[in-house]
């Protein structure tokens, strides 16, 4: 039977691990997710959704609390899963998000004993996220030695960043041993400025803005398809308010609280990437469907607040490309909130931007006004296929006289039949 080469993409969180399988069609070499789902809970609860093409749930499982604490035991759950889910599929490699490339990945890379402990190195750079992204890499490399592991990184887009934007004003040995601006979200930005290139273009070479509002939220100031400027930085806490970490913050806060209040790291930490953002403006949620419905006037105020700093941003953004000639909303808020697009473009009207209302009441593609200087895009984010695409690509590269890599590799395991 000949089987489809699909990829399996992975984003390993605290205590989650989503997953997706994209399938690459034979005849437009396109690829499609035929399933995603994550295992939520790991650590305390473990809970395992998948889902179909179409959105629906095609399997569900629990575990007790005690099984919920073996991580590795739960991806191999899922491999095994896939297996029997999609018998027609041959998962050829697996694709990981990385939080943090650091300075040294500038593109996604083979993942080798190697790789993994420059990565490792990275932790304190990203000690919230990089532990947990490369555990089911070791997880794999231990159990599918055949498998081969593709990492790319959130902060590759932005590797190329103009000094200006990439320094901060500090010391320099603080920068040389790495304190500096990175960026976050770049496997969306990347998507997104593609899309946009792909459907428009004439805006190929454009100076484009990207609001990434989701629980995580940034901009960036995309240039022919590079980006040059991004509102997070050093960590994923600057820029914007988010669902609940704070965004930007003057450093004296810092300072405040430390030695008024006795704060040390730990509690810090805690404020600033759990108990602020909307939540803490709101009292309400971290959510922003929650805050829109809500009638307390403090999610109002969440939300006013938020879409004052994305505007902010997104005029600061043109700035740094000395100008503005799209503008584009994606993830979670972007795609879905009619209202916050509303809020923030209409801070915008003195650029000359405007909004055509049924337009962006039913989040069309282009939701500009006929007579708006810069146009709308409301574009979907879709970091998986992101992934997927580079892993591929990593995998066709790096194939001994340019086959595919996985032609005529033998797979050595019969324990997840969907991996060979
Ligand atoms: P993550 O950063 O976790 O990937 P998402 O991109 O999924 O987050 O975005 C989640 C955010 O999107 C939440 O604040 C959620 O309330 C918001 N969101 C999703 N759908 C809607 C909607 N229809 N209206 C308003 N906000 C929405």
């Amino acid at each position: 039977m000949s089987r489809h080469q699909s990829c399996l993409v992975l984003n390993a969180g605290s205590s989650s691990l989503k997953f997706a399988v994209l399938r690459r069609d034979e005849a437009t070499e396109d690829l499609h997710q035929v399933l995603n789902g994550q295992i939520a809970g790991i650590g305390t609860d473990a809970r395992f959704e998948a889902r179909d093409a179409n959105r629906r749930v095609v399997a569900q499982r629990r575990w007790s609390a005690e099984d919920s604490q073996r991580r590795p035991a739960l991806l191999e759950y899922l491999l095994a899963w896939l297996g029997q889910a999609l018998p027609e599929d041959r998962i050829v490699a697996a694709g990981h998000r990385v939080v943090h490339g650091g300075r040294g990945f500038s593109r996604p890379v083979r993942v080798t004993p190697e790789v993994l402990a420059e990565l490792q190195a990275l932790v304190p750079l990203a000690p919230l996220h990089q532990p947990h992204n490369l555990a089911p890499m070791r997880a794999l490399a231990a159990s599918h030695p055949e498998l081969p592991q593709v990492a790319c990184f959130d902060t590759a887009f932005h590797a190329e960043l103009p000094w200006v934007a990439s320094t901060y004003a500090l010391p320099q040995e603080l920068s040389y041993e790495g304190v500096q601006r990175y960026g976050f979200h770049g496997l969306s930005y990347e998507y997104v400025s593609q899309r946009l290139a792909a459907l428009r273009p004439e805006l190929a070479n454009a100076r484009v803005v990207v609001c990434h509002l989701g629980n995580g939220s940034s901009l960036a100031a995309v240039h022919a398809g590079r980006g040059v400027d991004t509102t997070m930085g050093f960590t994923a806490l600057d820029g914007v308010p988010m669902g609940t970490r704070s965004g930007s913050l003057d450093p004296g806060v810092l300072l405040y609280l430390m030695r008024e209040k006795g704060m040390g790291a730990d509690a810090l930490e805690d404020l600033l990437y759990r108990r602020s953002g909307l939540l803490g403006v709101s009292g309400v949620s971290s959510d922003m469907r929650a805050l829109e419905q809500s009638t307390d006037p403090a999610a109002r105020r969440a939300i006013e607040l938020f879409c004052f700093r994305v505007a902010k941003e997104v005029a600061a953004m043109a700035g740094s490309m000395g100008g503005i000639d799209a503008l584009v909303f994606t993830a979670g808020i972007g795609e879905n909130s009619p209202g916050v697009r509303a809020e923030v473009c209409s801070r915008l009207g003195w650029m000359g931007l405007a909004i055509d209302d049924y337009a962006n009441g039913r989040s069309a593609l282009e939701i500009s006004a006929d007579d708006s200087v810069v146009p709308v895009f409301v574009l979907p984010t879709n970091e998986e296929k992101m992934i997927a695409l580079h892993t591929l690509a990593v995998l066709a590269a790096s194939a001994p006289n340019g086959r595919e890599a996985d032609e005529g590799q033998p797979c050595s395991t019969a324990r997840t039949p969907a991996t060979c």
